[in-house]
């Protein structure tokens, strides 16, 4: 099995492309950046906000045994409420959490020879379904993220093409986006606080946690259910 990962320099990207090349798998990165140093581990260097970029990324790729994409990298954008938003952060959102996911799906889908070999992960949110204020730009690309992956799986499904596609919603996990959200300005963001003793209470997944929980959903069958919570899973 394949597994090619976005966003590996850090955080749940990293933790998944660990977790899965110390069970015997191939590993291609995809992103900015990237401090992996394993034999069967490839870097494919791509900035999401690049659409021209994305367009090629993956493109010249023959894969004749099955393949896993998860695109897991994604940004928050500017945490404020969109009447008082410095930038106007949603064309670049999109750009990194859709856009740059959906292209990657159509180039590494495209080169697939057997497109039963495929499986789609696309790490989502909770704010995909939920609101948050001050974080509009990401709850609305992540409800784009889930539509497209529900979209994309009936699509194939009337195709006839037997593949697997799953929306993750990863729960709260220890990384940089979680520093990000407890830096804001409660001016900004009302429930920072919240945030905050999520930590403090210990709360929060790690990122290695998360990436076996995935694991485990992977290794079950799959029975077309496109939306995940793996706090929901054991
Ligand atoms: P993170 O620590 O901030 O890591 C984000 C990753 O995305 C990094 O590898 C980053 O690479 C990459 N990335 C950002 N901008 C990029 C760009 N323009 N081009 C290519 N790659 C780019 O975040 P995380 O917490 O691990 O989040 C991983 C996923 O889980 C995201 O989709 C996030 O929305 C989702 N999620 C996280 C939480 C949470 O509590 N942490 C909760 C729900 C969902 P660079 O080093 O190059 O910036």
């Amino acid at each position: 099995m394949i597994y090619i990962v976005t966003g590996v320099s850090r955080g749940l990207g990293k933790a998944i492309a660990e977790c899965f090349l110390k069970d015997g798998h191939k590993v291609i990165g995809v992103g900015r950046s990237h401090s992996i140093d394993h034999e069967n581990f490839r870097f494919q260097k791509c900035d999401f906000s690049d659409r021209r970029g994305v367009e090629q990324c993956m493109k010249n790729e023959d894969f004749t045994s099955p393949v896993t994409l998860i695109n897991n990298a994604g940004i928050l954008g500017e945490i404020g409420r969109i009447s008082q938003k410095e930038t106007f952060d949603l064309p670049h959102v999109l750009d990194v959490n859709v856009n740059a996911p959906f292209q990657l799906i159509a180039n590494v889908y495209g080169n697939m020879r057997k497109k039963s070999d495929f499986t789609l992960v696309n790490i989502s949110s909770g704010a995909a379904n939920r609101a948050i204020p001050s974080w509009a730009s990401y709850c609305a690309s992540k409800s784009a993220l889930n539509m497209l992956t529900e979209a994309f799986y009936f699509e194939e499904h009337e195709l006839g093409n037997t593949i697997r596609a799953y929306a993750l919603s990863p729960g709260v996990i220890d990384t940089d986006m979680q520093g990000q959200i407890r830096a804001a300005s409660p001016n900004v963001f009302s429930s920072v606080e919240k945030f905050k003793s999520l930590r403090e209470d210990g709360m929060l997944v790690s990122a290695e946690e998360a990436a076996i929980r995935l694991k485990i959903l992977l290794e079950q069958p799959f029975d077309g259910t496109v939306f995940h919570d793996l706090r929901m899973l054991k």
